[in-house]
């Protein structure tokens, strides 16, 4: 539907009926795709601004693209760990692509393309700081990670009894370990090197370097809609075999000296 070619009166009584199209905030034509991102993780999902950058965010705009939503209707939104589910559930968001785990309990609630990525859990701790070499290394330590995520999950599994805070966003726990207030920070090994290598921290934070999980990043979906499913591995594959996927790793993650690790790039599965 578009809207700007429908009379006023028209377009009154859509507005009226409230059938119109939600979230778009250009008055544009309701064909915006709407997509849950991370805002805080530099060279993952990062927002400056009226900028959006990252890994994540050219994975999304090139599946976009593929099916069929130039870059330019991209309606970004914010997605913390803990919302992910929720906003798909919600319909506020058509996919996500937030260094979203797949995960058999988040499956219950939403569908998952992909793997497009294979991360790892690692830590995150103070450049001065040889006394954490691992997970074995925290008892008595102060952690920070994140409500809803794998990694608070994990954690608490891996070290039962840990000293572990949890905060809405990544870039939360940053402060916290800059400002002495944490001793460490335990999340993905990628959204870790993003952090270290931000010029604001630069000589400050170190990443531990012992990756302890493997976190198959897929681009959530709403449950059940398999044929869209299917077209994101399309669009992933492509992107894999025509070399943006290499490229948008570089770009993005490559600054902060990370290199994937084994396993990469991975293949989708097939969709349910
Ligand atoms: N990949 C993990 C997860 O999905 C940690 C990163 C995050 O919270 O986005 O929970």
């Amino acid at each position: 539907m578009n809207i700007r070619r429908i009379g006023s009166a028209a377009a009154a009584v859509t507005l009226a009926l409230g059938l119109a199209a939600c979230g778009s905030d250009d008055g544009g034509d309701g064909d915006q795709l709407r997509v849950g991102i991370k805002f805080d993780q530099p060279g993952l999902g990062l927002k400056e601004g009226n900028e959006y950058t990252g890994f994540d965010v050219d994975v999304a705009t090139y599946v976009a693209e593929q099916l069929g939503t130039p870059a330019e209707d991209i309606e970004w939104v914010q997605a913390p760990s803990a919302q992910r589910e929720t906003l798909l559930e919600t319909g506020q968001v058509d996919m996500i692509v937030a260094t979203y785990s797949i995960t058999d309990s988040r499956k219950e609630k939403v569908d998952f393309a992909g793997p497009y990525f294979i991360a790892g859990q690692d830590l995150l701790v103070r450049q001065d700081d040889d006394s954490i070499t691992g997970p074995e290394s925290l008892d008595g330590k102060r952690l920070c990670s994140v409500t809803g995520s794998t990694s608070a999950q994990n954690v608490k599994e891996e070290v039962p009894g840990v000293n572990l805070q949890e905060f809405g966003t990544y870039s939360e726990c940053v402060s916290a370990l800059v400002s002495n207030a944490v001793d460490a920070l335990t999340t993905d090994d990628t959204i870790l090197a993003g952090y270290a290598a931000q010029d604001q921290y630069q000589g400050q934070l170190k990443v531990v370097g012992a990756p302890f999980s493997e976190e198959l990043y897929g681009i959530g979906i709403q449950k059940g809609d398999t044929e869209k499913c299917e077209q994101i591995n399309e669009a992933i594959r492509e992107m894999i075999s025509d070399g943006s996927w290499e490229t948008a790793v570089e770009e993005n993650l490559g600054k902060a000296g990370f290199t994937p690790g084994e396993g990469n790039p991975p293949n989708p599965e097939a969709c349910a």
